[in-house]
């Protein structure tokens, strides 16, 4: 990773925080995403389980869902995703499924992760039809995204 890539990282993820920060206050997790393309925030995810009481609505598929209501295609390939924390199995799912290809994250989540967990979805090489796995960049403003939580 180049000092110039790291530097738009953070200020992706900055972004990402500020949107985490609206998830806390209203009493859902603190975590958000963004998708960007061709360095272009064409998107934002505020994790909404609680608040729309459907546990789909995790922050990187709500990106997911408005990434693709914007570009009108289902193919995200040319697409970054950038979030607070690790994606969970489910939400690696829909990554997967939408051939996202970079996925930068600030904190790992353990135990429900898409990669650090029994269950490594984000990188699986067996399930036929999906492409290759995403490149993923960890720790970009690790701690305040790990406080957060706090
Ligand atoms: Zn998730």
């Amino acid at each position: 990773m180049t000092g110039t890539e790291k530097s738009e990282f953070q200020g992706w993820m900055k972004k990402c925080l500020e949107l985490a920060r609206i998830a806390k206050a209203r009493g859902d997790s603190p975590v958000a995403s963004v998708i960007v393309q061709d360095n272009v925030l064409i998107a934002e995810g505020i994790e909404g389980g609680k608040t729309h009481k459907d546990i789909t609505c995790h922050a990187e598929i709500e990106a997911v869902r408005n990434a693709v209501k914007y570009l009108d295609k289902t193919d995200l390939s040319d697409c970054i995703l950038v979030t607070t924390h690790e994606p969970c199995i489910m939400c690696s799912y829909v990554i997967r499924h939408h051939k996202i290809q970079l996925v930068v994250v600030g904190a790992d989540s353990g135990e429900v992760g898409g990669y650090s967990s029994a269950y490594p979805l984000l990188l699986d090489e067996t399930i036929s039809s999906w492409v290759k796995p995403p490149s993923i960049i960890r720790g970009i403003l690790q701690e305040e995204c790990a406080a957060l939580k706090k």
